[in-house]
């Protein structure tokens, strides 16, 4: 399944599938502040892409949440992971929002700054970190769609979803906010 839009000179698409196979210049991975690798997504990107990424991310240290880091794709097809921290959904009232968005906004900022054209994002915070999936959805879309509003330095943003019901709460939140 997937879906395209064009938004400015960009595209943005929505695909069902495992972002670790993904051929975009960067993928991005839902780490943890620590850097130290996990369940999940962050999981099976450190298991596709081998040891080197978690040598280079000890050497970072960590991540604040709604900040990103950066090292190389190792094994990956993607030449780079971008490291963001999305927000633990506790109640809503916590910031939790803001810092969804910032953690999008930062990892885009750093593709932009290493001249990368193309980056899929998971859908970041809606795993173990409890985030409503319509909501984290709508937080990540309005936030790349803002993005390639206002830049044309990178070309494709693409959402990669795991399964069909993280697919659907995201095609649902990109009609309502293009219709
Ligand atoms: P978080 O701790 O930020 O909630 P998780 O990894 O628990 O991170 O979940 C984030 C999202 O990533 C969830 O929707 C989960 O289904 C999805 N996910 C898990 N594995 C993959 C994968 N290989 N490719 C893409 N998305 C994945």
């Amino acid at each position: 399944m997937e879906t395209k839009v064009k938004i400015n000179r960009s595209e943005l698409s929505l695909v069902e599938g495992d972002i670790t196979n993904e051929e975009t210049d960067a993928i991005v991975n839902a780490a943890n502040t620590r850097l130290m690798g996990g369940a999940g997504v962050d999981g099976a990107i450190h298991r596709a892409g081998g040891p080197s990424i978690m040598e280079e991310c000890r050497k970072i240290g960590g991540c604040p949440i709604g900040q990103a880091v950066i090292t190389t794709g190792g094994n990956l097809k993607a030449r780079y992971v971008i490291h963001t921290v999305g927000p633990i959904y506790k109640d809503g009232n916590r910031g939790e929002a803001k810092l969804l968005k910032s953690a999008h906004l930062e990892s885009l900022k750093l593709a932009s700054a290493r001249g990368l054209k193309s980056i899929s994002f998971p859908a970041i915070s809606t795993g173990v970190y409890g985030y409503p999936l319509g909501e984290a959805a709508g937080i990540a879309l309005k936030t790349a769609i803002d993005y390639l509003k206002e830049h044309t330095d990178i070309e494709l943003i693409r959402f990669v979803l795991f399964g069909d019901k993280a697919y659907n709460a995201f095609l649902e939140e990109l009609k309502a906010i293009i219709d």
